[in-house]
């Protein structure tokens, strides 16, 4: 591949753009016509800003001639469409809101925005966040830029096709239960959900309110790193907002892991995912050791109870949340002969299966009489679980595992819900904890059937507010083991990437 603007890291955008050797609307034209020739296939958008995206990058040639020095100068921005951008369609992927135009920006964005990114588009998503793999989309097919017969992931699937397919440099996500880690994994990117409340999700169109985060995909660690620096701190618009300093990654990656203590999960062998995913892990695991850090066995005895906790919390908290799209306030309305028919058959036209799914499990956890039964048990089993992690932070500073149990598979493959949601099986127990986690390539298997490798992910956790460790523990592993630049995505049939100046 060439080595165009498109094909470049956020990070060596925004040098040459601060150095004026590119500028922002250089690199914006390559992007759009980029996107133009290959999006038809890949479907990461849903709605693709020409003119902004211009008048973005204008502004930002403007900032540099003007002597300022912006950290994401010029780089191009996914966003998932469940962030509000002022002035442009925000859908959550569903009917509800295809129409529904944002009269604000998300802060999230806005930040980002501020330090020189510039918004290519709004990506597709599971409706509502609600899924792993985009196929819960009401608005669009979005494919895995590596086997455009496998899903990209889920929830945040267009932004990661998006960065995977060079349709973006940055990508910005939300993770609710593992929601940017494996779709990060599926599309040979990092992918990172900091600390619950370290990035303002004013503007985030709420699944979950005490799962929710905001977060970055990218092709390397250090651009990640530089999203987050950007994205992070307190914002008195999001109540949940941490008000404690940002502690700022970029400056400091590491390049060895000398004096870390790294826990192996007992409870997350990987035995059972078969002999060449098995052996992937098993391999990254030495690799961190070569790297210098110490492996120690740690137990999370009440993970496996992760995933039912999770499907009470969080479809409760989405009955809840879901109920202001009613027909009045927000987007689709379909009229009745009085506000009752009117309420029932606009979510009845305006949410999908999944949706509802979850809103009538959510209800029922919710209602007198099974609340106790199931919601306060879930919350108390939620407390068990970010003990488990605690007591497991006594004797390592971060935590390695799978970020999913398989590579990307085929569309149709989960048709029954639970399959599906089994698919968040090492992710969710972070999310319950509020967990600071990220996902970085860590090899790549070719599935039972498929044609080409695909990538796999290997999650790092730390405590909360452990962000410059993970992240500089991420990028040790990633210039050493380099698994991400070991494949291309397989655009050849598409289009040539092009954009070279
Ligand atoms: N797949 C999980 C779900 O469907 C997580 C989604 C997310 O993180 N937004 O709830």
């Amino acid at each position: 591949m060439s080595n165009g603007p498109i094909e470049r890291s956020a990070a060596q955008i925004a040098r040459d753009v601060n150095t004026r050797t590119l500028s922002a609307t250089d690199v914006t034209e390559a992007m759009l016509m980029h996107v133009g020739a290959v999006d038809g296939a890949i479907g990461a958008y849903l709605t693709v800003l020409g003119d902004a995206a211009r008048d973005a990058a204008a502004r930002v040639d403007a900032r540099i001639a003007a002597g300022e020095r912006l950290p994401l100068a010029g780089v191009p921005l996914a966003v998932k469409d469940n962030m509000c951008l002022t002035a442009t369609r925000t859908t959550a992927g569903s009917k509800i809101l295809e129409h529904w135009v944002a009269p604000y920006t998300a802060t999230a964005v806005a930040r980002l925005l501020e330090a020189g990114c510039v918004p290519i588009g709004k990506t597709n998503l599971d409706e509502f966040a609600m899924g792993s793999s985009c196929e819960n989309s009401a608005l669009g097919v979005t494919r895995n830029p590596y086997d455009p017969a496998r899903v990209p992931g889920g929830s945040s699937g267009g932004s990661a096709a998006a960065v995977a397919a060079y349709e973006a440099a940055l990508g910005i996500g939300s993770d609710t239960g593992g929601s940017i880690r494996e779709p990060a994994a599926f599309c040979n990117l990092v992918g990172f959900k900091p600390t619950y409340g370290r990035i303002s999700r004013y503007g985030l169109i709420a699944f979950a309110s005490s799962l929710d985060q905001i977060g970055p995909f990218s092709r390397t660690v250090e651009d990640a790193a530089l999203a987050y620096d950007a994205m992070g701190g307190h914002d008195s618009m999001d109540s949940t907002s941490i008000e404690r300093p940002l502690e700022t990654t970029a400056t400091h990656l590491r390049t060895d892991l000398s004096g870390l203590r790294i826990g192996i999960v007992k409870e997350f062998a990987t035995a059972g995912l078969g002999a060449e995913i098995d052996a992937i892990y098993a391999q990254a695991y030495r690799d961190l050791q070569a790297l210098g850090a110490t492996l120690v066995e740690v137990e999370l005895p009440t993970a496996e109870y992760g995933l039912a906790t999770y499907y009470l919390i969080a479809p409760a908290e989405c009955s809840s949340n879901l109920a202001r799209f009613d027909g009045v306030r927000y987007g689709l309305r379909v009229d009745g002969a009085d506000v009752n028919e009117m309420y029932e058959r606009t979510r009845a036209a305006g949410f999908g299966p999944e949706v509802k799914r979850r809103i009538l499990i959510g209800t029922y956890a919710l209602s007198s009489g099974y609340y106790d039964a199931y919601y306060v048990r879930a919350q108390k089993a939620r407390t068990l679980i970010a003990q488990d992690f605690e007591r497991a932070f006594a004797s390592c500073d971060l935590i390695a595992c799978p970020a999913a149990s398989s590579p990307a598979f085929e569309f149709n493959a989960k048709s029954d819900p639970y399959s599906m949601y089994l698919m968040d099986y090492y992710t969710i127990p972070m999310s319950l904890a509020g967990l600071p986690a990220l996902s970085v390539p860590c090899g790549w298997v070719t599935p039972p059937g498929g044609e080409r490798p695909m990538p796999m992910g290997l999650q790092l956790c730390g405590p909360l507010f452990a962000e410059r460790p993970v992240l500089a523990a991420a990028h040790a592993y990633e210039q050493k083991t380099k698994h991400a630049t070991k494949h291309q995505p397989s655009l050849e049939n598409i289009a040539a990437p092009s954009g070279s100046l």
